[in-house]
């Protein structure tokens, strides 16, 4: 029998609808209402492609890597290696430049404790935007006060979302080392022209670190385009399990950079005296990893990619251009992130939308959403500076991914309009 995805790629415009099937989480009820399922920024649903190759995992192959003479384990080393090639060639990079981690965030410390440590020292700046998810913030601080270094803070413009690029000059200098951005802000939705920033980057001779937690698996991404030195994601964000994240790091800055936890599998000779380390990647991956994550992020991958990275990013950005513009009609609303949704090279918005109602707690418009069976977000989503440069304290956000639909929007429209209602804070 045919998947619902093959059935649908096998069309010429995907069935978005039909997509729905592959995933069997989004079929139930939640508060006695259909689940609406808006929270992909935090994490995204899995298909059950990936659920069945998680047990398959488990059921026939299950056996440590790298180390055992025995079938079982040369079945899982040929496995866990096949992904780190399949995740190379999602970034266009090669299999070396792979490190597995546990996601975006480890995958940012291991970039600061280990090549940061070696290469940024005191009086040094590092440069970061205000638009930078905690995890591409508390690293670098956490290094620079180790080794008394800076971070300048490249601004946003207000609620609109962009990057201040007119004021980038000021802020990308000879002093800076390292440049770390996100290339999809997970509050704003922002796309950050990555590509440009890089460029300018590396005239200056800046190392630049690309954080594409939201971007992986939501738009095409090709490192070497991007012309990148280091980019980090996560594989629960784009379908995979939980547990497993990339790390890319370009060939020459890999092999300058020294490990940065020790343990089995990193090593090549252990001694009393002195330990003698493997090349990158396997030595910044220090005792058994996430084995079983990796061989199904690679399902993940080819689901994805069956799909078609370009076209899950234009039918994110219109969920969220038609959210945007209905929201904005409600009227008593404050609308974060830009207008305009464009090309992902070009900037513009993706498929997050966060949002303020007048006079109503963000924490009160997700609970009241989530009664009736909307899955939003509410806080201020790792974005605590940002959210304080807005003058706010926190936010609801909608994030969309390709199993969602225009209906899906029109019920948030109506609940949000009910909230107004409930709370008294519409414009009637
Ligand atoms: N960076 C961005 C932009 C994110 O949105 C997130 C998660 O929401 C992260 C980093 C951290 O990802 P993880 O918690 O999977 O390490």
């Amino acid at each position: 029998m045919k998947t619902q995805l093959e059935r649908a790629s096998r069309d010429k415009g995907t069935d978005w609808q039909a997509l729905r099937k592959d995933f069997p989480i989004l079929d139930q009820k939640v508060h006695g209402h259909p689940l609406v399922y808006l929270d992909n920024a935090a994490t995204s649903q899995k298909p059950r492609v990936v659920l069945e190759a998680l047990n398959r995992y488990y059921e026939t192959d299950n056996a440590n890597v790298h180390r055992g003479i025995h079938e079982l384990s040369n079945r899982s080393t040929v496995s866990f290696e096949a992904a780190r090639a399949r995740t190379a060639h999602f970034l266009g990079a090669d299999s070396s430049e792979i490190v597995f981690t546990r996601g975006t965030t480890e995958s940012i410390n291991l970039v600061a404790q280990a090549w940061g440590a070696k290469n940024i020292r005191a009086g040094d700046t590092i440069l970061l935007t205000e638009m930078e998810h905690h995890s591409n913030i508390v690293p670098w601080q956490l290094l620079a006060e180790r080794v008394g270094a800076k971070i300048r803070w490249l601004p946003v413009t207000g609620d609109e979302g962009l990057l201040d690029l007119d004021r980038l000059d000021e802020f990308l200098t000879r002093d800076v080392k390292l440049f770390s951005f996100t290339h999809i802000s997970n509050m704003l939705g922002t796309v950050n022209p990555a590509a440009e920033l890089c460029e300018r980057a590396s005239k200056l001779g800046v190392v630049t670190l690309l954080d594409a937690a939201q971007s992986a698996g939501h738009c095409p991404l090709d490192v070497r385009e991007i012309g990148c030195d280091f980019l980090a994601f996560s594989g629960h964000k784009i379908c995979g399990p939980t547990g497993i994240g990339v790390l890319f790091g370009r060939q020459s800055l890999l092999e300058q950079t020294p490990p940065w936890q020790g343990g089995g599998e990193m090593i090549l000779n252990v001694g009393f005296d002195k330990t003698t380390y493997k090349q990158p990647p396997h030595r910044f991956e220090a005792g058994t990893p996430d084995i079983s994550g990796a061989i199904v992020l690679q399902v993940a991958l080819d689901y994805l990619d069956a799909i078609g990275r370009r076209a899950i990013f234009e039918h994110d950005q219109e969920l969220a251009s038609y959210a945007h513009e209905k929201l904005a009609a409600l009227g008593g609303i404050r609308l974060f992130g830009p207008k305009k949704g464009r090309a992902p090279a070009e900037g513009g918005r993706a498929g997050i939308v966060s949002f303020l109602l007048n006079d109503v707690h963000a924490h009160d418009v997700v609970t009241f959403a989530d009664q009736r069976g909307i899955a939003l977000r509410g806080g201020h989503h790792c974005n605590q500076p940002l959210h304080k440069k807005l003058g706010i304290e926190s936010s609801a956000r909608a994030s969309f991914y390709f199993y969602n639909t225009k209906a899906e929007v029109d019920r948030l429209i109506e609940v949000i309009r009910e909230t107004q209602k409930f709370f008294g804070g519409a414009r009637r």
